[in-house]
């Protein structure tokens, strides 16, 4: 006979592991199904962003951080570092140990919460029965009073530029390099293209980075792009925009890459290329012909705003969904599902979901850009405030970027944050928790802030909004 569950959930990345926990935290009987196998041979919880993704591309960028620091920036505090070296290996193996005791600790939270894991291929059957193929190739059959499809996505992959053993890689495979590449080029100026290229970059990599649009950070800030790719050009990223690649050809350990831009076509030799165009959704051999679920016109499962699919009782979060490839995205749609299978309420707000690019300095906003909003005919107030003029900022020589808060005209309600800067990502954070309470830039502005602090940059950019910052001049006078 085969198990029956309240909830079996797809796949445990961030989306579904997160599910997981919560609905049996909701007295929910849970199973969760993964089929990655990690570096240890054994299947590995965690999914991208725990296993290939967010966690570890953070520890190659602060290890990449603290080498450029000890090289370049320590001598102006006075410390002298010489002959300072990288053992790649060594940053290498650190960032497996993180991953390493962070998807064993989702194993532990697991068995805590009374998740049962099973390990294999789920498929959504028709009638909400769940197949898993084992490790061993062993079919056997759930039935789930509900499913939740948390298969995450992959690597974009083009015909231009097919990937090689060790050449040309994915995200994937740029985060297990066991060597600084003398020339590396990185295909895709987004978030992980600029991550991947600056770890590099750091390390002593010349790097150069194609990007087939002529816009720089489309989504980000018009304001804040700017910046951002000044500061990313000066740090010593070469930045071509408009540059689409065609065609690549590998030879004697090197990889030529052609690519067209303004000028005609052009070729450039690497040691190694990075193909960072984007993340599909994983939908292989995940969905039976008649389990009814359906996809969009762009390949992922179609959901409403409350992640259910097609199917009453079947639910889909996540990268595999609409909308922002994000683990926090993913999270908390597998919370908002899990508490509204055990009849709760719950819901998410898609207008608040932060984006953070984890350079130096870090690039992240929440909320609309300036010029989103122009373009919905709202009327805005402007504040900024440099870190140039933050003492915080100057203490730790690091004082390169802005905070943009962008407020109504009329009810002064906080409409964007956005920030390139030390620690932007947790100011933003900032900006989002005010904004999900319907802050305005005179309630930002009344708070009090610890001094000193990089909040406070926060703090004198909600102050400009209506001209009452103190540590700068005003654009407005009010
Ligand atoms: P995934 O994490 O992809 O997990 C899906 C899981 O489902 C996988 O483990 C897969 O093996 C499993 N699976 C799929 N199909 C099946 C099946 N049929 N049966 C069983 N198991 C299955 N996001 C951020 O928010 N911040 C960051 O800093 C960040 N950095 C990133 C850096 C890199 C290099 C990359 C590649 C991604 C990064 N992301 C980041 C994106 C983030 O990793 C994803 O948005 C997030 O992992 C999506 O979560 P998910 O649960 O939807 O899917
Ligand atoms: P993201 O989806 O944010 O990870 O960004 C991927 C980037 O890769 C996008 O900005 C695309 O414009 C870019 N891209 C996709 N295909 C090509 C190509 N053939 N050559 C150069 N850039 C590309």
């Amino acid at each position: 006979m085969s198990q029956k569950f309240d909830v079996v959930v797809i796949g445990a990345g961030p989306g579904g592991y997160v599910a997981a926990i919560r609905a049996a935290q909701l007295g929910l009987k849970t199973a969760c199904i993964e089929k990655y196998i990690g570096k240890e041979g054994k299947v590995a919880l965690g999914g991208t962003c725990l296993n290939v993704g967010c966690i570890p591309s953070k520890a190659l960028l602060d290890s990449s951080y603290k080498y450029h620091e000890a090289k370049e920036a320590f001598a102006v505090h006075g410390i002298e570092a010489k002959g300072v070296t990288i053992d790649v290996p060594a940053m290498v193996a650190r960032k497996a140990n993180i991953v390493k005791n962070l998807t064993g600790g989702i194993a532990t939270l697991f068995k805590a919460n009374g998740v049962t894991s099973f390990e294999g291929h789920g498929k959504v059957l028709a009638n909400k029965q769940v197949e898993i193929t084992g490790l061993d190739g062993k079919v056997q059959v759930l039935e789930a009073e509900n499913i939740i499809i948390a298969s995450g996505s992959k690597p974009v992959e083009i015909p231009p530029a097919p990937l090689t053993d060790d050449i040309i890689v994915d995200s994937t495979g740029a985060l297990e390099f066991q060597a600084v590449p003398k020339k590396l080029g990185v295909i895709g100026a987004g978030v992980i293209g600029l991550e991947l290229g600056s770890v590099w970059a750091r390390l002593g990599a010349e790097v150069t980075v194609l990007e087939a649009l002529d816009k720089f950070l489309p989504a980000a800030d018009e304001q804040i792009a700017k910046e951002a790719l000044k500061v990313l050009t000066k740090q010593g990223l070469n930045i071509r925009l408009g540059a689409r690649v065609t065609g690549t050809e590998v030879k004697k350990k090197q990889v030529t890459v052609t690519f067209t831009d303004a000028n005609g076509e052009q070729k450039e030799t690497f040691d190694k290329l990075i193909v960072a165009v984007g993340r599909r959704p994983v939908t292989t051999d995940l969905l039976a012909a008649d389990s009814g679920v359906t996809l969009d016109e762009r390949g992922f499962i179609f959901v409403d705003d409350h992640c259910k699919t097609s199917v009453p009782g079947v639910f889909a979060i996540g990268d595999v969904v609409r909308g922002a490839m994000l683990a926090h995205k993913a999270s908390e749609e597998g919370v908002m599902v899990a508490e509204r299978i055990a009849g709760h309420k719950a819901q998410m707000n898609y207008d608040l979901i932060p984006s953070v690019i984890y350079t130096h300095p870090e690039i992240a906003w929440v909320g609309k850009t300036e010029q989103q909003l122009k373009g919905e005919g709202v009327e805005v107030n402007v504040g900024t405030f440099p870190f140039a003029a933050s003492g915080r900022a100057m203490a730790a020589n690091d004082t390169t970027g802005l905070v943009k808060v962008i407020a109504d005209a009329k009810t002064d309600r906080v409409l964007g944050v956005h920030v390139i800067g030390p620690s932007a990502a947790e100011l933003v954070q900032q900006g989002a928790i005010a904004m999900e309470f319907g802050t305005s830039a005179e309630d930002l502005g009344m708070m009090v802030f610890s001094h000193p602090t990089l909040s406070e940059a926060l703090h004198e950019a909600a102050l400009a909004v209506n001209g009452h910052a103190i540590h700068i001049a005003n654009r407005k006078k009010r």
